[in-house]
């Protein structure tokens, strides 16, 4: 058995811009490496086996979790996510580990209830610094999983943590050190992270299509409004003449994200080949993002998202759900405030050191919940 580790090496099949395993800044906690896995092949690893990454499966995406089996959780969003972006990494030749391992963990952040736990939690913490998905996602893994002896969180490398940070206010990032440099400075992350950026919106714009459809609170006819939905529906007529309505439907959402993630490439290549950016940091230095799409399938894609917004994000029966959710988030944040020791173990210990640490334990111990945690904590409480 060899000693050596067996990943080094591997660099040479990336493109010049990639970020490379041997380059990378770092981890907070300095740790040996390991004979065979990767940094980022061990930082996908340890979302894989964290609990906020098990939690994702009791998590909403866009209709609540439990509510039908097929429906999208944050889970299968995630694993969407990360399998649209692979495609594109191996193409353009960027490091799949690192762009798997952002993907895994882009939602671990996420309140129970989707977008409407989200907004409520930032509402009542509005006195208390806020709440942001994506800067939970930072706190999840650099401080509240408990897995390790040696650290807290999973000492995630500085390009990882970089990439799950996709979002964050001027006021935040000064407080982040050099994570938040890029957002002061006005900069761009790496490739690997400007991907998975992309990839997540290609994903859940299709799949929410998709689940909308399934709801029955879209309804095929009227897609053929959306320009990019009747163009692939023609074609896979056009293909299959004597298919039924619904596998049509199935093959137009098929064509479209192959359509999309394909012009996804292209586009992003040529923008590299014309860019040439020496390496990864002249990447991050770049005036604008290098990955994207070219202008007509953009204008497509854009009209998609905003169909979604108008037809199903705003559907009243998904007001009312976003509605309930919220209530959820909002009952339990206040009942926690004046009950800390009601929370488990480590939460509870912010309950002495003033508002502003108790607001944020009791953030933290909300956000963790899965839906149906929620809802059960809930109950329990207002009985
Ligand atoms: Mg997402």
């Amino acid at each position: 058995m060899t000693t050596a580790a067996a990943w080094r090496g591997r660099d040479t099949t990336l493109a010049a811009w990639a970020v490379r395993d041997e380059q990378t800044r770092g981890r907070v906690h300095a740790e040996s490496g390991h004979p065979y896995r990767s940094p980022f092949q061990r930082d996908r690893d340890r979302i894989i086996h964290c609990r906020a990454f098990r939690r994702l499966m009791h998590k909403t995406q866009v209709f609540v979790a439990g509510e039908g089996d097929h429906f999208r959780t944050r889970l299968t969003h995630t694993m969407e996510v990360a399998q649209i972006a692979r495609t594109v990494a191996a193409c353009l030749r960027l490091n799949q580990d690192l762009t798997e391992a952002i993907c895994l963990g882009h939602d671990l952040g996420h309140p129970p209830f989707g977008h409407a736990g989200q907004t409520a939690l930032n509402r009542c913490m509005a006195e208390h610094g806020g709440f942001e998905h994506n800067l939970q996602a930072l706190r999840i893994v650099d401080k509240l999983e408990h897995r390790y002896a040696g650290f807290p969180g999973l000492n995630l490398c500085w390009e990882t943590r970089e990439g799950l940070l996709k979002r964050c206010s001027r006021r935040q990032a000064r407080t982040l050190g050099d994570l938040g440099e890029r957002f002061i400075r006005r900069r761009q992350p790496s490739l690997e992270a400007q991907l998975a950026n992309v990839a997540d919106e290609i994903a859940y714009n299709h799949h929410d299509l998709d689940d909308g459809l399934r709801s029955g609170l879209l309804e095929p006819g009227e897609l053929m409004a959306v320009r990019l939905f009747r163009e692939c529906h023609e074609e896979a007529a056009g293909g299959f003449p004597r298919a039924d309505g619904g596998a049509l439907v199935s093959e137009a959402i098929r064509g479209m994200i192959d359509r999309v993630v394909s012009d996804l490439i292209e586009t992003t290549s040529a923008n590299l080949k014309e860019a040439m950016p020496g390496d990864a940091d002249a990447v991050r230095g770049w005036p604008k993002p290098l990955v994207g799409l070219s202008d007509p399938v953009d204008e497509r894609h854009r009209e998609l998202a905003r169909f979604l917004t108008e037809r199903l994000y705003h559907h009243p029966r998904m007001q009312q759900e976003y509605a309930r959710g919220g209530a959820v988030v909002d009952a339990l944040f206040h009942y926690y405030m004046s009950h800390p020791d009601e929370m488990p173990g480590r939460h509870s210990r912010g309950r002495e050191r003033g508002a502003e640490a108790r607001a944020r334990a009791v953030a933290d111990y909300i956000a963790g919940m899965t839906d149906r945690y929620a809802s059960r904590r809930c109950r329990a409480v207002q009985s």
